[in-house]
């Protein structure tokens, strides 16, 4: 595809993770400013997710989040971007993230974090989007999940096709070289449940 105006990431709220993956939301966020790329998240400051903001603030990247106002106290919203949307929920939030955005990065995180993958990844499956969706790998962190959805295919559970629904790279730097690529296949039109 061509290079996105705005990427949505998903990434870990939390703060006790890491080094390498506080390195890499802070590549991403400036990877992203550096290209023009407009960075659409979910406008917490805590975590990954905070460092993600700022590395894209820091590198004059423009910056949206959109957070659900029930949820400002724990995530502390960011003051300094370009647009803070406060929502009713977290429906109208991921709503609006996969709205804003031409493109889905995930990099690692928690329950939250699979959620709005799995969301984007199951919208897709349905054909309600068709947007590239990129899963940072950073250390093996996903090789579990991966590996879930390979045995969801071995178990009949997952079409085949399906796993070309995301693609997944190593390290940040390989993000753009995805997006860049040729579009991913969408979902196969003749697509059947039972
Ligand atoms: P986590 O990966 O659990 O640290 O969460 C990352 C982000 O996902 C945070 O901004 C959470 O508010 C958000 N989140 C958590 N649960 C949900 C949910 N059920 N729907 C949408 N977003 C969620």
């Amino acid at each position: 595809m061509k290079t996105p105006n705005s990427v949505c990431v998903y990434c870990g709220s939390s703060s006790r993770v890491a080094d390498v993956h506080k390195a890499a939301a802070h590549a991403l966020g400036a990877g992203l400013a550096e290209r023009g790329i407009r960075l659409v998240y979910g406008g917490g400051r805590v975590g990954l997710m905070g460092i993600l903001a700022d590395a894209a603030i820091a590198a004059h990247g423009e910056v949206v989040g959109i957070i659900p106002e029930h949820i400002k106290v724990m995530e502390v919203e960011h003051t300094g971007l370009a647009e803070l949307h406060v929502v009713d929920s977290m429906h109208t939030r991921k709503r609006m993230m996969v709205e804003r955005s031409d493109a889905f990065i995930v990099l690692p995180g928690g329950m939250g974090t699979l959620d709005e993958t799995f969301e984007v990844l199951t919208w897709k499956q349905l054909r309600l989007h068709d947007k590239p969706v990129v899963i940072v790998d950073v250390e093996g962190y996903w090789a579990p999940l991966l590996a879930l959805i390979d045995t969801m295919v071995e178990e009949g559970f997952c079409r085949e096709e399906h796993r070309r629904l995301f693609t997944v790279v190593k390290r940040v730097e390989d993000v753009f070289t995805a997006l860049d690529r040729a579009p991913e296949p969408s979902a196969p039109a003749d697509t059947k449940w039972l």
